[in-house]
């Protein structure tokens, strides 16, 4: 697409976010910048209560802070059995905040359950200054009895997503999580909501 390009910021300093979504709103004539590119620009808040109020705070944060049209994410692991736990807390599931210490502390609190459905689910946010909207993706599955798998990242050694029967995520190809994923899902919803921007 020729003409003026168009400056989006992405509120998150993430490599690989950068560049998936990105890739997205590329043919659109819009190249997203990451945060650090706004060194003034603090840490947007994250004090929500679901993944949609996170990314939608997090989106208006940026956009007020930039005064440029701004896309947000917020992502994490629902458990049925835990009432949708660890839910917004998945990053700081335990003080340590890592994959090993949040993964133990899961599968302790499943000891002895066998009713182990969970979901990934992304809410993304886009606040620019003909609106805003804040939408999901998830990606159904279940927590497996120890993890398997060194792809990936955070609980992926630990889910099992119902398209690959027998798999976690981190035994998946980077491609096929991206297919069958919770970011790939709610990504797919960007064109619609940017044309209804537009609009
Ligand atoms: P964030 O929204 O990228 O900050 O993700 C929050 C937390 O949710 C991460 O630190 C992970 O613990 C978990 N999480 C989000 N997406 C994934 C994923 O694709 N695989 C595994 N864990 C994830």
């Amino acid at each position: 697409m020729s003409g003026p390009t168009i400056q989006w910021v992405l509120a998150s300093n993430n490599a690989h976010k950068v560049e998936e979504i990105g890739r997205i709103l590329a043919p659109q004539g819009i190249s997203l910048r990451p945060l650090r590119e706004f060194p003034d620009v603090e840490d947007p808040p994250e004090t929500g209560t679901t993944f949609e109020a996170n990314a939608l705070q997090k989106a208006r944060f940026v956009f007020q802070a930039t005064g440029l049209p701004c896309i947000a994410d917020d992502s994490g692991l629902e458990v049925d059995a835990l009432d949708g736990a660890p839910g917004v807390h998945s990053k700081r599931y335990t003080p340590q905040a890592t994959a090993e210490a949040n993964n133990a502390k899961l599968l302790g609190a499943l000891d002895g359950v066998s009713a182990r459905g969970a979901r990934f689910v992304c809410a993304l946010a886009v606040v620019t200054s003909a609106g805003e909207e804040a939408w999901r993706g998830s990606c159904e599955g279940a927590i497996a009895q120890a993890p398997a798998g060194q792809n990936g990242f955070g609980y992926d050694p630990l889910f099992l997503p119902d398209e690959f029967p027998g798999k976690t995520m981190a035994q998946l190809a980077p491609s096929d999580k991206d297919r069958i994923g919770h970011r790939g899902h709610a990504l797919k919803g960007l064109p619609a909501v940017l044309d209804r921007l537009k609009a």
